[in-house]
């Protein structure tokens, strides 16, 4: 798999793609990740990439053409806008994301990006949450994590991405580690217990109890919600 992130500030994401289960992945060639400086595209001695708001306002827009120019070659690929008035960044679009083979995320700055290149060069507007950061370099990297950890041989046991939070719409059930007493608190007697069908059972009624305290909005739309 490949994805290309176009930004202004390629030397953002280096440090962060070497560690962990990225950089095993990038090392082992199952991704391949290209920084595209959006500058290069820029014309003139200052290389501008913003201009001041048609109408008038506060900050600068991200000027088209050289979005443009650097999304033009990357026609055909799935492209993907970072801006707040996106659809909300979820699961299920990193499980969709992580089955292409070439995925293009663009980073916006300043106010934003001319509107003509959402409408005419974008495939999907997303958003990572409500509220504004000032730049789309942390949801590229958050996406890059998100997919490359779902992709065959990235993580050392592949059941770890099938049994976890938001799988089956549910939140993920408390785990404990060594010791089974830490500082007077107990895990709970059922996990010492040896009995995998109780165990089993357990986690499930903690994924629904979970689930229903803190994000209800998850149930929402099940069929039988008083059984949840
Ligand atoms: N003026 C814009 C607004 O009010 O919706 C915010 C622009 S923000 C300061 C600059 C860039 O950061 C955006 O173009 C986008 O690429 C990125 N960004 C900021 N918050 C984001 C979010 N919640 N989700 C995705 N991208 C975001």
């Amino acid at each position: 798999m490949k994805i290309s992130i176009i930004t202004i500030f390629p030397e953002y994401f280096p440090q962060a793609l070497a560690v962990g289960i990225l950089g095993r992945a990038l090392e082992a060639r199952l991704v391949e990740v290209d920084l595209i400086d959006l500058r290069d595209y820029a014309e003139g001695t200052h290389r501008a990439v913003d201009d001041a708001p048609f109408g008038g306002g506060p900050g600068m827009v991200m000027m088209p053409e050289p979005l443009a120019k650097a999304l033009d070659p990357l026609e055909g690929t799935h492209r993907v806008l970072f801006t707040p008035v996106g659809r909300r960044l979820d699961q299920a679009m990193l499980d969709r994301w992580s089955d292409l083979d070439h995925l293009t995320l663009v980073c916006g700055r300043y106010e934003g990006v001319d509107e003509r290149i959402a409408e005419h060069f974008i495939d999907e507007e997303v958003s990572v949450g409500d509220y504004v950061l000032a730049g789309g370099e942390v949801a590229a990297l958050l996406v890059t994590e998100g997919i490359v950890r779902l992709l065959p041989e990235a993580v050392g046991n592949p059941c770890s991405v099938v049994f976890e939070s938001f799988r089956e719409g549910l939140l993920e059930e408390p785990v404990y580690t060594r010791p089974s007493v830490f500082r007077g608190w107990q895990v709970p007697e059922v996990l010492l217990s040896g009995d995998h069908r109780r165990i089993a059972a357990w986690r499930t009624a903690q994924r629904r109890e979970r689930t229903r305290d803190r994000r209800p909005d998850l149930l929402e739309g099940k069929c039988n919600v008083e059984e949840w």
